[in-house]
């Protein structure tokens, strides 16, 4: 379980409501009970129950189970799709390991706005059901023109007109993979992304893909040429 509490041994942590009713309604855990707590950077800690009343528990830190993982330093940089698309999509890079998710406005995003909280609780909800301690982390949104100014490592563009094989263009190391909006980007938006000195265009295939579907296909493939799968 995520909780937001700096974890140590024997520190005594509250949990939520909704957290405790599962564990007390849904898992029937009471006093005594255990439990595995993540804080987002201290790794994992088994904790005791040492109180269950009807909507609130307490537990009681034993000792750290598992050290923070090292997570591959992959960004993914997406133009937010239909909400629903865009929930899965956070919650499969999750999965897959991506440290940041970056959304990207451009000219044919449909999505007007990104609720970052219901993204952070998605990949809250995904790291707890995959088992990885580290949350990532959900930046603001950024206009294509910003997010490319800032870019400060090699950024692998899912292109659909064309681009490299990614088992050529993928490398070890920090790394940004953009995909876009389900319009695609405008002729100049792709052509602004091409001329980045940073940038190297990447296929995922003959075939048009959603944009959530090259997302994962990108990500899968970076963890598997360069990331961290053995
Ligand atoms: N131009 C597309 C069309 O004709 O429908 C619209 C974009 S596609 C639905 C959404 C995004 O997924 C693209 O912007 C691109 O980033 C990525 N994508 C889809 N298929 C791809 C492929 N075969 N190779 C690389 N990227 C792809």
């Amino acid at each position: 379980l995520f909780v937001r509490a700096a974890l140590a041994d024997d520190a005594t942590v509250a949990l939520d409501p909704a957290q405790a009713n599962y564990l007390g309604n849904v898992l029937r855990l009471g006093a005594g009970g255990e439990v595995l707590l993540f804080d987002g950077a201290s790794g994992e800690w088994l904790a005791r129950i040492t109180e269950a009343a009807k909507k609130r528990m307490t537990v009681t830190v034993q000792r750290r189970t598992r050290s923070p993982e090292t997570l591959p330093e992959l960004t993914l940089a997406f133009a937010p799709i239909k909400r629903a698309q865009t929930d899965w999509l956070v919650e499969k890079a999750t999965e897959l390991g991506v440290a940041r998710l970056q959304p990207v406005m451009t000219g044919r995003t449909v999505a007007e706005r990104v609720k970052l909280e219901r993204l952070e609780s998605i990949a809250i909800e995904a790291a707890e059901q995959c088992g990885r301690t580290l949350l990532p982390a959900v930046a603001e949104p950024k206009p294509l023109a910003a997010f490319l100014g800032q870019l400060d490592r090699p950024l692998y563009f899912a292109d659909e007109t064309g681009g490299a094989h990614a088992s050529e263009a993928l490398r070890p190391g920090p790394a940004t993979i953009l995909i876009g909006p389900e319009g695609g980007f405008t002729p100049d938006e792709r052509e602004a992304v091409r001329a980045h000195r940073l940038a190297t265009a990447i296929s995922l295939g003959p075939r048009i893909l959603r944009a959530e579907t090259a997302a994962l296909a990108a990500v899968t493939a970076y963890m598997a040429l360069a990331g961290d799968w053995r």
